[in-house]
């Protein structure tokens, strides 16, 4: 590991506690609905407020994606965990306590590892439990009222939580967007964040390098990796005015006001013996055999680290390359699409990471609804590697196809390569392969720049440049831009 970053003498520690909504139809205990936006109260049933004479039932579905978790992770998966009541009073928790794991959580241990820049870095995960969400209060402030709703009680999380390993705002940020892509790709969250499907809490503290760690204050909510950034970096700076002003830190959770780009005390942290934890006595001990292990692993989809070691050995793409493709399940489909369609990898990689990318971002849509799908855009590939166009007509071809209409049609290879043929003769972008033609245009650029010439003759590269610019726009584009290179070098001797 490298020595780590200081901020005025301080070093930066971060730990993780984030609570993923696992996708399942219905509640951890029950079977109401999970869905989202439905009118308030009209999803919440008598065991998600625990009245009397109820009993909360486990869902399957929910330990089996907690599972998933732990093997994507290289976790253990317990055999035997424990559910305990976590109890507290607020108004979004009218039972009065939260359904949780405490002791014995499903999940113990695994890591999660990215890249930062070229520099790898692991994060140890301590545990990920099962637990059920509270409701969710409402303020109008327009009535100067406020109403709960209690469609989101019994929704199933799974909190994960991290050693404190994590050492700046950036790395907490590239953690956070790596565990969103592995509960994404494992299906096991929709990943949703305005939707508070995927909460992040990110516990700060700062130290002098060598000393124990510092007091810790709790960042809850962070629901978009912008505002984690700018909360992260705001509370590290107020720590260490606070240190440097002689004042201790006091162990609080604070919420971040993306208004203000401030962080603000709410509460001061309860400990967890505040809580009083016990075994929840309705529910027994929750048992996964290992014959439910083997079964969830042979369902597993491989993982991107797995798929990323692929692409280099397979496709001999560089390791950036291969990452980069692999940020989500539809990217890396998409890429092994196009790859198969032109048997040009490097190439579809190139374009998906440049002009798709640039698209994608520029509309603000992903990949999935891209105008032009993996065969179309390996048709216009195969088209430049076979050189009838030029890289720069390609770019023109691909224009046209994100911005007509109803291209989501699927079509074979061959139809697809018919309907850039087609689009490439009206055009006219047909690259000009005929050398005569083009010295022709040669002679012509050379005859009426003199100047060029002469500069470049007095070692001017410059006015090269300047010439081939010339006869690429006297050809319409249509030039080979390597053959003007040539051609015009040894006519200029
Ligand atoms: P609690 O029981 O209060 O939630 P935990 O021990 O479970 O506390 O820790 C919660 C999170 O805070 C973990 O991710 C842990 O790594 C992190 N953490 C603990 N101590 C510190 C600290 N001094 N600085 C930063 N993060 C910390
Ligand atoms: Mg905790």
């Amino acid at each position: 590991m490298s020595t780590p970053k200081l901020i005025q003498g301080y070093e930066v520690v971060i730990g993780f506690e984030t609570h993923a909504q696992l996708s399942t139809q219905s509640k951890i205990f029950s079977r109401a609905p999970t869905a989202f936006g439905a009118e308030p109260n009209t999803q919440a049933c008598a065991v998600d407020l625990a009245l009397p004479g109820t009993l909360p039932v486990m869902n399957r579905g929910a330990v089996e994606r907690a599972i998933r978790f732990g093997l994507a992770i290289g976790a253990r998966v317990a055999p035997r965990s424990i559910f305990a009541r976590k109890n507290y009073f607020y108004p979004d928790l009218p039972k009065g306590y939260q359904i949780s794991q405490y002791e014995i959580p499903v999940v113990q241990g695994g890591e999660v590892s990215f890249y930062l820049g070229d520099e790898k870095k692991t994060v140890r995960l301590v545990r990920a439990h099962l637990e059920e969400d509270a409701g969710k209060s409402l303020h109008e402030d327009f009535i100067g009222q406020s109403g709960i709703d209690l469609n989101r009680a019994g929704t199933p999380l799974l909190e994960i939580v991290t050693e404190p390993d994590i050492r700046s705002s950036e790395e907490a940020v590239a953690y956070a967007r790596e565990l969103h892509k592995i509960v994404t790709w494992i299906g096991i969250c929709d990943g949703n964040m305005q939707e508070g499907s995927f909460r992040c809490d990110a516990n700060v503290s700062v130290r002098k390098p060598g000393q124990p760690l510092g007091t810790r204050r709790e960042i809850k909510n962070l629901n978009s990796f912008k505002f984690m950034q700018q909360a992260i970096d705001y509370e590290v700076r107020w720590q260490i005015e606070q240190i440097e002003d002689g004042h201790a830190i006091q162990q609080a959770t604070v919420l971040f006001d993306p208004d203000t780009g401030e962080t603000r005390a709410m509460r001061t942290k309860e400990d967890a013996a505040d809580y009083r934890y016990f075994p929840d006595p309705d529910l027994p001990p929750l048992v996964i055999s290992k014959e439910w292990i083997e079964r969830v692993k042979s369902q597993m989809p491989e993982l991107p680290r797995a798929m990323a070691a692929r692409f280099v050995a397979d496709y001999g793409l560089p390791e950036y390359d291969a990452t980069t493709l692999t940020q989500s399940k539809a990217m890396a489909a998409y890429f092994e699409a196009t790859a198969q369609a032109c048997k040009q990898p490097k190439l579809a990689s190139n374009w998906i990471m440049g002009e798709v990318s640039r698209r994608l971002n520029a509309a603000e849509i992903s990949i999935e609804k891209a105008p032009v799908d993996a065969v179309m855009l390996g048709a216009v590939i195969t088209r430049v590697s076979e050189g009838v166009i030029s890289n720069n007509a390609a770019k023109q071809v691909f224009d046209a196809l994100w911005s007509e209409e109803g291209i989501l049609t699927r079509r074979s290879e061959d139809e697809a390569l018919v309907k850039i043929d087609s689009y490439i003769e009206i055009k006219g972008l047909k690259q000009m392969n005929d050398s005569g033609a083009l010295e022709q245009i040669i002679d012509e650029v050379i005859a009426a720049n003199a100047d060029n010439v002469a500069q470049f003759k007095a070692g001017k590269e410059k006015a090269f440049n300047a010439l081939v610019g010339q006869v690429m726009k006297a050809s319409k584009g249509k030039a080979n831009p390597q053959q003007v290179n040539d051609l015009l070098r040894s006519k200029l001797g």
